[in-house]
Protein backbone atom coordinates (compact mmCIF):
# COMPACT_ATOMS: atom_id res chain seq x y z
CA UNK A 1 0.00 0.00 0.00
CA UNK A 2 1.47 3.58 -1.43
CA UNK A 3 0.98 5.64 1.69
CA UNK A 4 1.71 9.07 0.42
CA UNK A 5 -0.85 8.93 -2.76
CA UNK A 6 -3.75 8.22 -0.42
CA UNK A 7 -2.72 11.77 1.47
CA UNK A 8 -2.36 13.72 -1.37
CA UNK A 9 -5.93 12.49 -2.58
CA UNK A 10 -7.63 13.60 0.55
CA UNK A 11 -5.18 15.89 1.63
CA UNK A 12 -4.33 14.77 4.81
CA UNK A 13 -1.55 16.76 6.35
CA UNK A 14 -0.32 14.04 8.83
CA UNK A 15 -0.29 10.55 9.88
CA UNK A 16 1.04 8.60 12.48
CA UNK A 17 1.86 5.91 13.84
CA UNK A 18 2.16 4.92 17.50
CA UNK A 19 2.65 1.48 18.98
CA UNK A 20 3.58 0.75 22.54
CA UNK A 21 4.78 -2.91 23.22
CA UNK A 22 3.76 -3.63 27.18
CA UNK A 23 0.31 -2.72 26.43
CA UNK A 24 -0.40 -3.95 23.11
CA UNK A 25 -1.40 -0.71 21.61
CA UNK A 26 -1.22 -0.08 17.72
CA UNK A 27 -2.68 3.21 16.53
CA UNK A 28 -2.44 5.85 13.64
CA UNK A 29 -3.63 8.87 14.21
CA UNK A 30 -4.83 11.26 11.25
CA UNK A 31 -4.45 15.30 10.79
CA UNK A 32 -6.45 15.84 7.86
CA UNK A 33 -6.54 20.10 7.86
CA UNK A 34 -5.41 22.67 10.85
CA UNK A 35 -5.81 25.58 8.21
CA UNK A 36 -8.75 26.74 10.75
CA UNK A 37 -7.40 25.61 14.13
CA UNK A 38 -6.52 22.13 15.97
CA UNK A 39 -7.54 19.32 14.85
CA UNK A 40 -10.46 17.72 16.78
CA UNK A 41 -12.39 14.20 16.17
CA UNK A 42 -12.30 10.60 18.52
CA UNK A 43 -10.78 7.57 18.70
CA UNK A 44 -12.44 4.53 17.50
CA UNK A 45 -11.64 1.32 19.24
CA UNK A 46 -12.01 -1.19 16.31
CA UNK A 47 -11.22 -5.08 15.44
CA UNK A 48 -10.16 -3.88 11.53
CA UNK A 49 -9.62 -6.38 9.27
CA UNK A 50 -6.31 -5.15 8.34
CA UNK A 51 -4.03 -1.96 8.55
CA UNK A 52 -4.78 -0.90 5.28
CA UNK A 53 -8.63 -1.19 6.36
CA UNK A 54 -7.46 1.10 9.63
CA UNK A 55 -5.94 3.94 7.50
CA UNK A 56 -8.73 4.33 5.28
CA UNK A 57 -10.81 4.57 7.47
CA UNK A 58 -9.29 7.25 9.69
CA UNK A 59 -8.38 9.18 6.76
CA UNK A 60 -11.60 9.14 5.80
CA UNK A 61 -13.03 10.11 9.31
CA UNK A 62 -10.70 12.85 9.64
CA UNK A 63 -11.88 14.32 6.53
CA UNK A 64 -15.24 14.28 7.44
CA UNK A 65 -14.31 16.50 11.13
CA UNK A 66 -12.61 19.14 8.70
CA UNK A 67 -15.92 19.55 6.56
CA UNK A 68 -17.94 19.28 10.01
CA UNK A 69 -16.21 21.99 12.15
CA UNK A 70 -15.83 23.54 9.03
CA UNK A 71 -19.29 24.24 8.25
CA UNK A 72 -20.08 24.66 12.00
CA UNK A 73 -17.89 27.84 12.17
CA UNK A 74 -15.50 26.35 14.28
CA UNK A 75 -11.95 26.92 14.27
CA UNK A 76 -10.88 23.64 14.34
CA UNK A 77 -9.60 21.29 11.72
CA UNK A 78 -10.09 17.58 11.65
CA UNK A 79 -8.33 14.65 13.35
CA UNK A 80 -9.61 11.18 14.12
CA UNK A 81 -7.55 8.69 15.93
CA UNK A 82 -7.87 4.57 15.61
CA UNK A 83 -6.83 2.11 17.81
CA UNK A 84 -6.79 -1.33 15.94
CA UNK A 85 -7.95 -4.40 17.83
CA UNK A 86 -10.39 -6.10 19.37
CA UNK A 87 -11.83 -3.67 22.52
CA UNK A 88 -13.07 -6.45 24.69
CA UNK A 89 -9.14 -7.88 25.02
CA UNK A 90 -7.22 -4.75 24.98
CA UNK A 91 -9.12 -2.27 26.61
CA UNK A 92 -6.63 -1.02 29.88
CA UNK A 93 -5.38 1.87 31.39
CA UNK A 94 -2.27 1.18 30.26
CA UNK A 95 -3.08 1.06 27.02
CA UNK A 96 -5.22 4.17 26.91
CA UNK A 97 -2.13 6.31 29.03
CA UNK A 98 0.22 4.74 26.30
CA UNK A 99 -1.92 6.48 23.33
CA UNK A 100 -2.41 9.86 26.28
CA UNK A 101 1.32 10.54 25.50
CA UNK A 102 1.61 9.91 21.96
CA UNK A 103 -1.11 12.55 21.90
CA UNK A 104 1.01 14.85 24.55
CA UNK A 105 4.10 14.99 22.44
CA UNK A 106 1.68 16.61 19.53
CA UNK A 107 1.44 19.66 21.68
CA UNK A 108 -2.09 20.23 21.19
CA UNK A 109 -2.06 19.81 16.96
CA UNK A 110 -4.53 16.98 17.78
CA UNK A 111 -7.37 17.13 20.23
CA UNK A 112 -9.23 13.53 20.94
CA UNK A 113 -12.80 12.27 22.63
CA UNK A 114 -14.80 9.58 22.33
CA UNK A 115 -15.85 7.52 19.35
CA UNK A 116 -17.38 4.12 18.61
CA UNK A 117 -15.48 1.55 20.68
CA UNK A 118 -14.28 4.21 23.32
CA UNK A 119 -16.20 5.86 26.60
CA UNK A 120 -15.54 8.40 29.08
CA UNK A 121 -13.25 6.26 31.18
CA UNK A 122 -11.10 5.45 28.59
CA UNK A 123 -11.31 9.03 28.27
CA UNK A 124 -10.28 9.83 32.01
CA UNK A 125 -7.16 7.24 31.32
CA UNK A 126 -5.75 9.20 28.11
CA UNK A 127 -6.36 12.70 30.74
CA UNK A 128 -3.76 11.47 33.43
CA UNK A 129 -0.99 11.60 30.59
CA UNK A 130 -2.33 14.61 28.60
CA UNK A 131 -4.78 17.61 28.52
CA UNK A 132 -5.73 17.34 24.96
CA UNK A 133 -8.59 14.86 25.51
CA UNK A 134 -12.51 16.61 25.68
CA UNK A 135 -15.39 13.92 26.80
CA UNK A 136 -14.26 12.61 30.15
CA UNK A 137 -15.96 11.65 32.80
CA UNK A 138 -16.23 14.81 34.55
CA UNK A 139 -16.41 17.55 31.35
CA UNK A 140 -19.87 18.56 29.52
CA UNK A 141 -21.27 14.96 29.16
CA UNK A 142 -23.12 13.41 26.73
CA UNK A 143 -23.59 15.39 23.38
CA UNK A 144 -26.93 13.63 22.00
CA UNK A 145 -29.40 16.12 22.77
CA UNK A 146 -27.38 19.10 21.41
CA UNK A 147 -26.81 16.82 18.37
CA UNK A 148 -30.55 16.39 18.03
CA UNK A 149 -31.07 19.73 18.53
CA UNK A 150 -29.04 20.64 15.65
CA UNK A 151 -31.60 18.27 13.63
CA UNK A 152 -34.34 19.80 14.79
CA UNK A 153 -33.17 23.53 13.42
CA UNK A 154 -32.41 22.32 10.42
CA UNK A 155 -35.52 19.94 9.78
CA UNK A 156 -37.32 23.00 10.19
CA UNK A 157 -35.23 25.15 8.01
CA UNK A 158 -35.45 22.66 5.10
CA UNK A 159 -39.42 22.70 6.18
CA UNK A 160 -39.62 26.67 5.15
CA UNK A 161 -37.34 26.25 2.23
CA UNK A 162 -39.68 23.96 0.96
CA UNK A 163 -42.76 25.03 2.09
CA UNK A 164 -42.90 28.76 2.64
CA UNK A 165 -43.08 28.17 6.42
CA UNK A 166 -41.42 26.23 9.42
CA UNK A 167 -43.97 25.25 11.34
CA UNK A 168 -44.30 21.40 12.72
CA UNK A 169 -47.92 21.05 13.30
CA UNK A 170 -49.49 18.47 11.47
CA UNK A 171 -46.24 17.78 9.47
CA UNK A 172 -45.51 13.74 9.13
CA UNK A 173 -42.13 13.20 10.44
CA UNK A 174 -40.70 9.60 9.77
CA UNK A 175 -37.67 9.34 12.19
CA UNK A 176 -35.34 5.53 11.97
CA UNK A 177 -33.79 4.81 14.87
CA UNK A 178 -34.73 5.99 18.55
CA UNK A 179 -31.91 5.97 20.64
CA UNK A 180 -30.11 8.47 22.15
CA UNK A 181 -30.58 11.49 19.28
CA UNK A 182 -33.59 10.31 17.77
CA UNK A 183 -35.22 9.95 21.02
CA UNK A 184 -34.78 13.40 21.96
CA UNK A 185 -35.55 14.43 18.50
CA UNK A 186 -38.52 13.03 18.68
CA UNK A 187 -39.56 14.68 21.67
CA UNK A 188 -38.97 18.08 20.42
CA UNK A 189 -41.04 17.36 17.60
CA UNK A 190 -44.01 16.14 19.06
CA UNK A 191 -43.97 19.04 21.43
CA UNK A 192 -44.85 21.25 18.09
CA UNK A 193 -47.32 18.99 16.94
CA UNK A 194 -45.61 17.16 14.06
CA UNK A 195 -47.19 13.76 13.25
CA UNK A 196 -44.42 11.11 14.48
CA UNK A 197 -43.98 7.55 12.46
CA UNK A 198 -40.92 5.94 14.43
CA UNK A 199 -38.88 2.78 13.93
CA UNK A 200 -35.92 1.23 16.16
CA UNK A 201 -34.87 -2.44 16.43
CA UNK A 202 -35.54 -2.01 19.97
CA UNK A 203 -39.43 -2.80 19.56
CA UNK A 204 -39.96 -2.08 23.32
CA UNK A 205 -38.35 1.16 23.76
CA UNK A 206 -39.58 2.55 20.18
CA UNK A 207 -42.97 1.60 21.57
CA UNK A 208 -42.72 3.62 24.67
CA UNK A 209 -41.48 6.41 22.66
CA UNK A 210 -44.66 6.52 20.60
CA UNK A 211 -46.84 6.88 23.68
CA UNK A 212 -44.89 9.30 25.06
CA UNK A 213 -44.94 11.33 21.99
CA UNK A 214 -48.34 10.15 20.23
CA UNK A 215 -45.92 8.63 17.44
CA UNK A 216 -47.14 5.79 15.50
CA UNK A 217 -44.76 2.68 15.36
CA UNK A 218 -43.48 1.24 11.59
CA UNK A 219 -41.57 -1.54 10.38
CA UNK A 220 -37.43 -1.12 10.44
CA UNK A 221 -37.11 -2.75 6.95
CA UNK A 222 -39.85 -0.09 5.42
CA UNK A 223 -39.91 3.52 7.09
CA UNK A 224 -37.58 4.84 4.42
CA UNK A 225 -40.56 4.08 2.04
CA UNK A 226 -43.93 5.68 4.48
CA UNK A 227 -45.58 8.98 2.95
CA UNK A 228 -44.13 11.76 4.81
CA UNK A 229 -42.98 15.40 4.61
CA UNK A 230 -39.09 14.57 6.23
CA UNK A 231 -37.65 11.38 6.82
CA UNK A 232 -35.07 11.60 9.47
CA UNK A 233 -32.31 8.56 9.71
CA UNK A 234 -31.18 8.74 13.43
CA UNK A 235 -29.74 4.93 13.31
CA UNK A 236 -27.14 4.06 11.10
CA UNK A 237 -24.53 5.35 7.98
CA UNK A 238 -25.55 4.37 4.44
CA UNK A 239 -29.35 4.55 4.31
CA UNK A 240 -30.05 5.89 1.11
CA UNK A 241 -28.40 3.14 -1.26
CA UNK A 242 -29.33 1.48 -4.44
CA UNK A 243 -31.98 -0.78 -2.71
CA UNK A 244 -34.17 2.50 -1.01
CA UNK A 245 -33.81 5.87 -3.04
CA UNK A 246 -36.28 4.99 -5.36
CA UNK A 247 -38.61 4.07 -2.79
CA UNK A 248 -38.20 6.83 -0.54
CA UNK A 249 -42.11 8.42 0.27
CA UNK A 250 -40.71 12.03 1.30
CA UNK A 251 -40.28 15.46 0.45
CA UNK A 252 -36.93 16.13 2.69
CA UNK A 253 -34.25 13.95 4.15
CA UNK A 254 -33.00 15.54 7.35
CA UNK A 255 -31.62 13.24 10.28
CA UNK A 256 -28.59 12.53 12.68
CA UNK A 257 -27.26 9.50 10.84
CA UNK A 258 -23.75 10.05 9.83
CA UNK A 259 -22.54 8.82 6.68
CA UNK A 260 -26.58 9.01 5.30
CA UNK A 261 -25.31 8.54 1.73
CA UNK A 262 -24.59 5.42 0.37
CA UNK A 263 -22.36 7.29 -2.18
CA UNK A 264 -22.27 10.61 -4.00
CA UNK A 265 -24.45 9.47 -6.64
CA UNK A 266 -26.99 9.15 -4.42
CA UNK A 267 -26.87 12.93 -3.91
CA UNK A 268 -27.06 13.29 -7.38
CA UNK A 269 -30.04 10.84 -7.49
CA UNK A 270 -32.16 12.85 -4.93
CA UNK A 271 -31.52 16.10 -6.41
CA UNK A 272 -33.30 14.25 -9.58
CA UNK A 273 -35.51 13.08 -7.93
CA UNK A 274 -36.56 16.65 -6.03
CA UNK A 275 -35.97 15.39 -2.57
CA UNK A 276 -34.21 17.64 -0.35
CA UNK A 277 -31.34 16.28 1.41
CA UNK A 278 -30.13 18.37 4.27
CA UNK A 279 -26.29 16.97 4.32
CA UNK A 280 -25.65 14.72 7.49
CA UNK A 281 -22.14 16.46 8.37
CA UNK A 282 -24.30 20.07 8.42
CA UNK A 283 -27.52 19.27 10.45
CA UNK A 284 -26.10 16.89 12.68
CA UNK A 285 -23.10 19.39 14.05
CA UNK A 286 -24.47 20.08 17.19
CA UNK A 287 -22.36 17.00 18.88
CA UNK A 288 -18.93 18.17 18.00
CA UNK A 289 -20.20 21.99 18.82
CA UNK A 290 -20.94 20.67 21.93
CA UNK A 291 -17.47 18.49 22.84
CA UNK A 292 -15.76 21.73 20.96
CA UNK A 293 -17.12 23.93 23.70
CA UNK A 294 -15.46 22.13 26.85
CA UNK A 295 -12.23 23.34 25.41
CA UNK A 296 -13.42 26.92 26.70
CA UNK A 297 -15.06 25.73 30.31
CA UNK A 298 -18.55 24.55 29.28
CA UNK A 299 -21.60 27.27 28.79
CA UNK A 300 -24.67 25.82 27.68
CA UNK A 301 -26.52 29.10 27.03
CA UNK A 302 -23.45 29.67 24.45
CA UNK A 303 -23.44 25.90 23.50
CA UNK A 304 -27.12 26.30 22.72
CA UNK A 305 -26.98 29.08 20.78
CA UNK A 306 -24.47 27.65 18.38
CA UNK A 307 -26.43 25.11 17.70
CA UNK A 308 -29.44 26.69 17.20
CA UNK A 309 -27.66 28.24 14.37
CA UNK A 310 -26.94 25.10 12.27
CA UNK A 311 -30.48 26.26 11.25
CA UNK A 312 -29.15 28.89 9.25
CA UNK A 313 -26.63 26.84 8.00
CA UNK A 314 -28.81 24.70 6.56
CA UNK A 315 -30.93 27.43 4.66
CA UNK A 316 -27.52 28.57 3.30
CA UNK A 317 -26.31 25.45 1.97
CA UNK A 318 -30.15 24.58 0.34
CA UNK A 319 -30.14 27.79 -0.94
CA UNK A 320 -26.21 27.57 -2.56
CA UNK A 321 -27.56 24.55 -3.83
CA UNK A 322 -30.66 25.92 -5.69
CA UNK A 323 -28.61 28.85 -6.69
CA UNK A 324 -25.78 27.11 -8.37
CA UNK A 325 -28.05 24.17 -9.34
CA UNK A 326 -25.96 21.54 -7.70
CA UNK A 327 -26.60 18.74 -4.94
CA UNK A 328 -26.72 19.84 -1.14
CA UNK A 329 -24.40 17.74 -0.46
CA UNK A 330 -22.01 20.05 -2.98
CA UNK A 331 -22.96 23.02 -2.09
CA UNK A 332 -22.05 21.98 1.58
CA UNK A 333 -18.46 20.83 0.78
CA UNK A 334 -18.06 24.00 -1.24
CA UNK A 335 -19.01 26.02 1.42
CA UNK A 336 -16.33 24.25 3.87
CA UNK A 337 -13.94 24.20 1.47
CA UNK A 338 -14.01 27.84 1.03
CA UNK A 339 -13.27 28.15 4.92
CA UNK A 340 -10.57 25.94 5.29
CA UNK A 341 -8.92 27.35 1.69
CA UNK A 342 -5.50 29.15 3.23
CA UNK A 343 -6.91 32.07 1.15
CA UNK A 344 -9.80 32.74 3.00
CA UNK A 345 -7.87 32.63 6.26
CA UNK A 346 -4.73 34.65 5.07
CA UNK A 347 -7.38 37.28 2.96
P1 LIG B 1 -27.72 5.15 19.46
O1 LIG B 1 -26.96 3.88 19.41
O2 LIG B 1 -28.11 5.71 20.79
O3 LIG B 1 -29.09 5.00 18.62
C1 LIG B 1 -29.16 4.37 17.39
C2 LIG B 1 -30.48 3.58 17.39
O4 LIG B 1 -30.69 3.09 16.08
C3 LIG B 1 -30.48 2.39 18.33
O5 LIG B 1 -31.60 2.49 19.21
C4 LIG B 1 -30.59 1.18 17.40
O6 LIG B 1 -31.39 0.14 17.92
C5 LIG B 1 -31.27 1.81 16.19
N1 LIG B 1 -31.07 1.09 14.93
C6 LIG B 1 -29.96 0.49 14.46
N2 LIG B 1 -30.21 -0.05 13.26
C7 LIG B 1 -31.48 0.23 12.95
C8 LIG B 1 -32.32 -0.03 11.83
N3 LIG B 1 -31.88 -0.73 10.78
N4 LIG B 1 -33.59 0.42 11.86
C9 LIG B 1 -34.06 1.11 12.92
N5 LIG B 1 -33.32 1.39 14.00
C10 LIG B 1 -32.05 0.97 14.02
O7 LIG B 1 -26.87 6.20 18.62
P2 LIG B 1 -27.02 7.78 18.60
O8 LIG B 1 -26.00 8.38 19.49
O9 LIG B 1 -28.45 8.16 18.76
O10 LIG B 1 -26.55 8.10 17.11
C11 LIG B 1 -27.40 7.86 16.01
C12 LIG B 1 -26.72 8.30 14.71
O11 LIG B 1 -26.37 9.67 14.80
C13 LIG B 1 -25.43 7.56 14.38
O12 LIG B 1 -25.32 7.45 12.99
C14 LIG B 1 -24.35 8.50 14.90
O13 LIG B 1 -23.13 8.30 14.23
C15 LIG B 1 -24.98 9.83 14.56
N6 LIG B 1 -24.49 10.94 15.37
C16 LIG B 1 -24.64 10.93 16.72
C17 LIG B 1 -24.19 12.02 17.47
C18 LIG B 1 -24.39 12.05 18.97
O14 LIG B 1 -24.24 13.14 19.56
N7 LIG B 1 -24.73 10.94 19.61
C19 LIG B 1 -23.57 13.10 16.83
C20 LIG B 1 -23.45 13.10 15.43
C21 LIG B 1 -23.91 12.01 14.71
Amino acid sequence: MDIFPIMQDNGVENLYFCQDGPSGLKAVIAIHNTILGPALGGTRFWNYASEEEAIRDVIRLAQGMSYKSAVAGLNLGGGKGVILGDPEKLRSRQLFKAYGRFIERLGGMYITAEDAGTTPRDMDWIAEETRWVLGTSSSGGDPSPYTARGVYQGIKAALEFVYGTPELEGRRIAVQGTGNVGSHLCRMLSREGARLLLCDLDQNACSLLCQETGGEQATPDRIHALECDVFAPCALGGVINENTVRDLGCRIVAGGANNVLASKRHGDMLQEMGIVYVPDYVINAGGVICVAQQLHGFDPDKVAAKVDAIGDTCRRVLEVSQKENIPTYRAADAIAEERMSRETVES
